[in-house]
């Protein structure tokens, strides 16, 4: 059986990461696996913070056991080998009464929506879910195709994505352990904060612990939800003593864990092929740059590029570190592959990898033919030798000299969207 879960947490609080937990551990299933914490499109305006939505398979452990997770004191295992459950009609109704006590149904936008299914469908609704806008209508008739059971409030939403993470076919992912604390963590002090950041950082595969230019430890997030930490990597089986270890070493609550399996770092956002830019669509393409960054009031800096001969804007707003040298190192005529999403008309940068560099020649003055000085510009084309008293009327050009030989440029850790592969590490996931 397939447990799918979204929309459930407010701007004041609440995770449906953590609602997952308490589903599992309250019905006393086991996990197929890990499950799924699955972000779709982070352009969508109806979101509260990171557009996640939840899958798990789960049913009774026929297989070897081990534990992922814990919530309040009790075990939470991941099964080789699962049976499935008879009842799914009283499993829907359990899992939604736990749904209803923690959603935050008072906020405007948040509109919960479970799925109980027996099967996976195809990917299709995941990457549209990933790349586009999709409608509550659209999850309604797929849902009827299906055999699904499916509870719901106010305007459903939530079912958008439940169904896709039902049909994210996990083929390239990542892991993110996550602590929580029901329903808030207590305050940690900033340099315990980096301090546990830095322990995350000692366990094989971890990245994006610690945003080094922000001095900011990336993995606590912001403390209205139940969320203490979380830790993201590539080796799932390496991570699992984190708990233990933050319990042991320093003193902070908390109420559980779980390990999931993510999209996370994969560019799964991305459209490769594709005919025009959509509004609210995440795009991955090589273009040629048309025209200088110029800024505007607000840090924020703009550049033309040319795409199937056509003019295109892209913004970079309030570059910091790597984005700040590609501000000042872009020239005319860069080959480069940009990685961002439309949005009002433009693309907004995050990532960059420059392939060709164009070659910028800038007019200097030229030297005196007669006795070989740098002659001086006395204006419109008149330079005058202050040595000999020679005059001409050509300047000379020469290659201006680039700022950076680096070719990637990206956000820093703390600026960087939860599915966008960091260039400088390489793509994560496997
Ligand atoms: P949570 O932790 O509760 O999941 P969140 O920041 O991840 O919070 P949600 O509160 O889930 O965001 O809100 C996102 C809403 O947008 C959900 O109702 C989800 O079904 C919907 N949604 C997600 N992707 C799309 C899409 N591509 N098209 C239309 N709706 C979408």
């Amino acid at each position: 059986m397939f447990i799918a879960l979204d929309d459930t947490d407010g701007n004041d609080g609440g995770c449906t990461t953590h609602l997952m937990l308490r589903i599992i551990s309250e019905l006393g299933l086991d996990v197929k696996g890990y499950p799924g914490l699955v972000r779709l499109n982070p352009n969508i305006p109806y979101k509260t913070r990171g557009n996640a939505a939840l899958c798990a398979e789960v049913g009774m452990s026929c297989g070897t056991r081990s534990k992922i997770g814990e919530y309040m004191g009790k075990p939470v295992f991941s099964s080789s080998a699962i049976d499935d459950i008879a009842d799914y009609e009283h499993a829907a109704e359990a899992a939604w009464r736990i749904v209803l006590q923690e959603a935050r149904l008072n906020d405007e936008k948040t509109n919960p929506g479970l799925i109980i299914s027996r099967e996976k469908p195809d990917e299709s609704f995941y990457l549209a879910a990933l790349r586009s806008v999709l409608s509550v209508e659209d999850v309604f008739q797929r849902i009827k195709e299906m055999d699904i059971i499916c509870r719901y409030a106010k305007n459903g939403r939530g079912l958008i994505g439940a169904f896709s993470a039902l049909s994210w076919p996990a083929d390239k992912t990542t892991y993110e352990m996550i602590m929580y604390n029901y329903p808030h963590p207590q305050e940690t002090p900033k340099e315990i904060r980096k301090d546990v950041a830095r322990l995350a950082d000692e366990f094989h595969g971890t990245f994006n612990n610690y945003d080094d230019e922000n001095r900011h430890a990336a993995i606590f997030p912001s403390p209205r939800t139940p969320v203490l930490c979380g830790v993201r990597t590539t080796d799932p089986l390496a991570i699992l003593g984190f708990p233990a270890e933050v319990r042991s070493n320093f003193r902070i609550e908390s109420t559980g864990y779980m390990l999931f399996q993510t999209n996370q770092a994969t560019d799964d956002h991305y459209q490769k092929y594709f005919e025009k830019f959509e509004e609210l669509s995440s795009y991955a393409f090589n273009a040629i740059v048309s025209s200088r960054p110029v800024a505007i009031r607000g840090g924020h800096w703009f550049f033309n590029f040319f795409y199937r001969g056509k003019e295109h804007k892209a913004a970079i707003f309030e570059p910091s570190k790597g984005m700040r040298l590609l501000v000042k190192d872009l020239e005319m005529g860069d080959y480069v592959r940009i990685f961002g999403s439309f949005i009002d008309g433009k693309i907004n940068i995050e990532k960059v990898r420059i392939i060709e560099r164009s070659i910028v020649f800038v007019r200097i003055n030229p030297v005196c033919r007669k006795c070989g000085s740098r002659m001086q510009n006395q204006g419109s084309e008149n330079f005058r030798c202050p040595v000999c008293s020679n005059r001409s009327a050509l300047p000379e050009y020469t290659e201006m000299e680039r700022i950076s030989r680096r070719s990637s440029y990206e956000s820093p850790v703390a600026g960087r969207r939860h599915l966008v592969a960091s260039i400088q590490e390489g793509a994560q996931a496997s």
